[in-house]
Parts: C-alpha cells; structure tokens; sequence
C-alpha cells in the first residue's frame, strides 16, 4: 500500500481516527471529485479560488486563462493548499451538537509551478477533461496553438496530502438516546439528469455513451 507519510503539516490532529495517508484511497477522492479549492496568500491576504482540476499519477494540475490571477500568481512559485471535498451524506443526530456530514476529503500542501514543455501542457489539459467527462477528449476539437497560448497549466505535486474520512451514523450521547427523535443518516449522491441537447445540434448526431451513461460515483 503506498502512503504519503504525513508531516507535522498534514497529520490530522482532529478525530486522529478519521485521517488517511492511502495514496489510492486520495487518488480515489481526487478523481471522484469535481472542483478543487486552491488556497493562497497575496500581501497578507488569503484567497480560496474554486476550480476544476486534473491527475496524473502524482501530479495535481489546474488551468486557466493565462491572465487568470490566481495562474499568475501561483506560477510565481508561493505556497499553495488545495482541498477537495466529496460529500457523502447528512448525519442527523439526536441533538443538534452532534449533527455532521458524512464525507471524503483531501488537503494538498505545496508549491505549483507553470507547465512549460508542450506534451506535459497537452497531457494535463487531456487529464482535466478526462477528469470532468471521460471521453470528451476524443468527442470534442482538440485545442489550436492560438487556445494553448490563452491557457496557463499548473502542476502541484501530491507530495504532502492527506485525507480525511467520516462514514457511519450519529454518535449521540447515552443520555440523549431515549429521545423522540428520528435519527440516521440521508445519503447523498451526485447523479446526473437527462442530457439536453443544444438546440442547434443537427438531429443526426445522437447523444454519445459517455453522456448518456455518464457517472461521478466510486468509480
Ligand atoms: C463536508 C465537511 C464538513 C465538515 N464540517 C465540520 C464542522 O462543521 N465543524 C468542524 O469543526 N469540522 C468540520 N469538518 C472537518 C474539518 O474539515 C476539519 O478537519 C476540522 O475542523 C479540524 O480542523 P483543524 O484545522 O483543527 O484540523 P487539524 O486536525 O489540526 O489539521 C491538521 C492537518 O490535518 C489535515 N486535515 C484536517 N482536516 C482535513 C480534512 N477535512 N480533509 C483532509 N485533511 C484534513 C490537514 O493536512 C491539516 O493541515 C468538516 C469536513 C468536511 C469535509
């Protein structure tokens, strides 16, 4: 089993228990997940940017326009935390302190850098469209030279990471559990709806398998 061993940066210090440094278990979240959110300071202040990202083996890449801030920033070289965050469930406890979620998240550490070799740029431009939609890539134009210019990659390694996992029901106080109270667990799961076709596509081209049978979960 490989493991990111975690640093005094990234061990989970709260409910210890639920910490894990599984690298399949955080390639799993990570490839579940839809959006990251990428922390950084800029003179002192903190910014939380929500975006979509890619894997590839142990490299994290995000993109954007390359006059996005948050690219140009980070492409400086500062420090960098990216979480992500699966959220599995409503945990409904007897009381209302002991209410939670059930949920599969991850915290990355480190510095990004900008992608400059071309093959490494097109690679993680393929990994952040795979990621969303497995098998767009092939379905869609691939990107011109003048779309590449426009586009910043950065790489982050998945070098200090660690997850954090809470399953199973409430955890109630002994005295609360002759309550009235329902409680349990609402499970929740993102599924997709019925694909809408955009109101200009030719009636010949039909809706491919991967949309058709497109699914987010446990995959
Ligand atoms: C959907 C969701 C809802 C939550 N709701 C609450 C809430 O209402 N109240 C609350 O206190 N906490 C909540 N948490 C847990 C929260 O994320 C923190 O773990 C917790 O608040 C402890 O923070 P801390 O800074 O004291 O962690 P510490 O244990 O001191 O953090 C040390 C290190 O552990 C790792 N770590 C900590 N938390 C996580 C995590 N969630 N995922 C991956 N690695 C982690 C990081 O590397 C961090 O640097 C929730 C988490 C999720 C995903």
């Amino acid at each position: 089993m490989s493991t990111s061993a975690p640093t005094t940066r990234t061990r989970v210090v709260r409910e210890p228990q639920r910490g894990v440094y599984d690298r399949e278990v955080i390639n799993q979240i990570l490839d579940e997940a839809f959006i990251c959110h990428v922390g950084f300071v800029i003179d002192g202040q903190p910014f939380v940017i929500p975006t979509g990202f890619g894997r590839v083996d142990d490299t994290l890449y995000i993109h954007g326009s390359a006059a996005s801030r948050m690219l140009k920033q980070l492409s400086g070289g500062i420090p960098v935390c990216v979480t992500v965050t699966l959220l599995d469930g409503l945990v409904l406890a007897r009381s209302v302190f002991n209410h939670s979620m059930n949920y599969r998240s991850v915290v990355v550490l480190g510095t990004a850098d900008l992608v400059s070799d071309p093959q490494e740029k097109l690679a993680a431009l393929h990994s952040l469209s795979e990621h969303i939609a497995p098998g767009r890539w092939e379905h869609s134009r691939q990107p011109s030279d003048r779309e590449l210019k426009a586009t910043s990659v950065l790489k982050l390694p998945l070098r200090e990471c660690s997850a954090k996992v809470r399953t199973g029901p409430p955890i109630d106080d002994d005295e609360d559990m002759s309550l009235p109270f329902w409680a349990g667990v609402l499970p929740l799961e993102l599924v997709p709806r019925t694909p809408l076709p955009d109101p200009k596509l030719p009636s010949d081209i039909a809706i491919p398998d991967h949309v058709a049978h497109y699914s987010r979960t446990r995959r």
